[in-house]
């Protein structure tokens, strides 16, 4: 199963791309944690990302785009994929299309999470994240251990760019260059929008019912 995440910060991409992977034994392909990790080991690639995410701006397409030709072309990616955060913009999309005829590995479907403003911002400024990728919530999704991911036992800490700012500013963002994409999968007829809204299981039930349509 090929898999696009589609929504705004904050909608629970994450949150159900750790249960997918459980489920389905397919990789997370989740662009925000491969640029985080760059920014904490430093490479060029961190450093040159790092001031447009502490903004809440996007990265360059060309330098997304790279990443995503190599991450999909890796082995692990061969029985499936969970794209979360990518694409984020139509010249992303195309290049993704043409990425994904080339390795004959079409888009199932994208799942596009609807959640008002209200709820996004309530959820990022108590989003708790791990250096592994999961994300915990203050009070809506708390770790079993304070302060310890359950995951993998690294201390989880609150990102950079979950700013009251820079909050706002990934919301217009999305809005502005983002959204667009959904008549632009709407029109391929992959596209299917659930509630975001509901507790995090219930999202899952009604994600694998979605799948289930597709499998
Ligand atoms: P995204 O990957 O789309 O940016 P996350 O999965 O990191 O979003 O979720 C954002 C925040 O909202 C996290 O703190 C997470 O624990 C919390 N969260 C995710 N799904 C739900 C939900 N269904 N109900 C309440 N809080 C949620
Ligand atoms: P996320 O973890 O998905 O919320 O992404 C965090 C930040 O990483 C974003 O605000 C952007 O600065 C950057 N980013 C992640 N994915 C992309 C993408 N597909 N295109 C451009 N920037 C991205």
């Amino acid at each position: 199963m090929n898999i696009i995440l589609f929504g705004p910060p904050g909608a629970g991409k994450g949150t159900q791309a750790k249960k997918l992977v459980d489920f389905y034994k397919i990789p997370q392909i989740a662009t925000g944690d491969i640029l985080r990790a760059n920014v904490r080991e430093g490479t060029e690639l961190g450093l040159a990302a790092k001031s447009y995410m502490d903004k809440g701006e996007l990265v360059p397409d060309e330098v997304l785009i790279g990443i995503i030709k190599n991450r999909l072309t890796e082995a692990d990616c061969e029985n499936g994929f969970i794209l979360d955060g990518y694409p984020r913009t139509i010249p992303q999309a195309d290049a993704l299309g043409e990425i994904l005829v080339e390795i004959e590995k079409p888009i199932d479907v994208v799942l596009n999470f609807e959640v008002p403003d209200k709820d996004l911002v309530e959820r990022i400024s108590g989003r708790l994240m791990c250096k592994c990728g999961a994300s915990y919530h203050k009070t809506f999704n708390p770790p079993e251990k304070d302060g310890t991911c359950d995951a993998c036992g690294a201390e989880i800490y609150q990102r950079a760019d979950d700013t009251a700012e820079a909050v706002q500013n990934r919301l217009d963002v999305y809005k502005k260059q983002t959204q667009p994409l959904i008549d632009y999968y709407d029109e391929t007829g992959i596209l299917r929008t659930l509630d975001g809204t509901t507790d995090i299981n219930v999202v899952f039930e009604e994600i694998k019912a979605i799948l289930s349509e597709f499998a």
